[in-house]
């Protein structure tokens, strides 16, 4: 039997990851569904080739031309926001891939969740805005949320075979980004091209973005907190600079496990996907013969801040990592299109943080409404 992967952000990074395990993997995979904001191109030539049963267009300009070149084909044709979460309720896939960039990703991801399917999930701000709400629905409907995030699929194979025992502390390795080791005076002039160069991953840009500035790493400790039912203090950020070790855990006895090999998504993607099978594949290996060193050291909060505010974040909880998350949206997208500083983002974040009322236990309305809010006084900061 295949699993039928509802692919959710097939464009992407992630997406077409996934896409390359399912195609290495046709007796275990299938692509159900393909989803796609404005990639139109791309859809249509994954979808020629997938051959899903659906597909979904974010953007509704591009409903025409995506029908059009899907005439001759049995693929469905589905459009707008509303339709990915009508697709996320249909019952004609077994696994969520959750690869929706952002805020974006979290009505669809709820929605399988609702639908009691399992989520590979590497959304991760689906967690940081309102992992309260979806990891209870989960657990009321029984779905597994497997993570895709390298550090945190690290941290569930640790956790493999330990059923009950109790977490010390997890340790997520940071690779630290292209500016490890930069100081503020270096940082402040800082443009979008350089930081686009990632040392270890290639990644889409908001994410690229966020490993230069920490706030991924800060958005990872808000995900582990959830994943893994943490206290914020059981949660701690070492940078490791050769992304080799990709995360850590910590038992009450001492004892540490890591999860290794070299960087590559592809391979948290099909443990995901294949989850609890382990598949064979060609991908690289690390070799521990050839000469190379491991190194670790602390992160340098003074200098990169975004993880400073992700912490208090973490720490006070309520709506403010969804203030974080929102604030940081909107100060990335302005980044990446020459809007601000490097150091501005910063700014912006914590301002927003500053300005918004908090509330201790939100619905899942008050969840939205927040976003909304931060967003929108975020972007006020920036004349956006
Ligand atoms: P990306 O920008 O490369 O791709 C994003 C995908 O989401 C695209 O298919 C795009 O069409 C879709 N999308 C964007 N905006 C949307 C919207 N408003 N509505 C619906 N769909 C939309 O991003 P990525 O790097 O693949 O990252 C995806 C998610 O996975 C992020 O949450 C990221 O943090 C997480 N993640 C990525 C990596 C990686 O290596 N790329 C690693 C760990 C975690
Ligand atoms: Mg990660």
């Amino acid at each position: 039997m295949q699993k039928r992967i509802a692919l959710f952000g097939s464009t992407g990074s992630i997406g077409t990851q996934a896409l390359a395990v399912i195609e290495a993997n046709p007796q275990l995979f299938t692509a159900e569904v393909l989803t796609a904001q404005q990639n139109d191109e791309l859809l249509i030539q994954q979808a020629l080739k997938f051959q899903p049963n659906i597909v979904v267009i974010g953007d509704e300009s591009k409903y025409q031309k995506v029908k059009q070149a899907l005439s001759s084909t049995d693929v469905k044709v589905f459009a707008g926001e509303k339709a990915l979460e009508e697709v996320a309720a249909m019952d004609c896939y077994d696994l969520m891939l959750a690869g929706i960039v952002g805020f974006a990703g979290l009505k669809p991801t709820l929605q399988a969740v609702e639908q009691g399917k399992p989520v590979a999930l590497a959304n991760k701000e689906t967690l940081v805005v309102a992992g309260d709400i979806v990891m209870q629905k989960a657990i009321e409907k029984r779905v597994p949320i497997i993570p895709v995030d390298s550090e945190h699929s690290a941290i569930f194979q640790c956790l493999v075979g330990e059923n009950l025992n109790p977490i010390d502390k997890i340790i997520l390795t940071a690779s630290g980004g292209p500016f490890l080791g930069k100081k503020p005076n270096f940082l402040v002039n800082v443009k979008r091209d350089h930081a686009l160069q990632h040392p270890n991953w290639s990644m889409g840009a908001k994410i690229t973005i966020d490993s230069a500035t920490l706030m991924n790493k800060g958005l990872e400790m808000i995900e582990a907190k959830w994943l893994f039912n943490l206290k914020p203090d059981q949660v701690q950020v070492l940078v490791h600079p050769q992304s080799i070790i990709h995360s850590m855990v910590q038992f009450e006895d001492g004892s540490i496990k890591a999860q290794m090999g070299l960087p590559d998504m592809k391979l948290p993607i099909q443990y995901a996907m294949a989850f609890p099978q382990r598949i064979v594949n060609q991908f690289a290996r690390y070799d521990f013969r050839k000469p190379n060193t491991l190194t670790f050291e602390e992160p340098d909060v003074k200098t990169f801040r975004n993880l400073a505010l992700a912490t208090e974040a973490l720490q006070r909880g309520g709506n403010l990592p969804c203030i974080l998350n929102a604030a940081n949206e909107i100060a990335v997208y302005a980044f990446l299109r020459n809007r601000v500083g490097f150091l501005d983002m910063t700014d912006v974040i914590e301002r927003t943080m500053n300005k918004m009322d908090f509330i201790a236990q939100p619905t899942l309305e008050q969840y939205f409404e927040t976003d909304a809010a931060a967003r929108e006084f975020a972007a006020t900061l920036i004349h956006l």
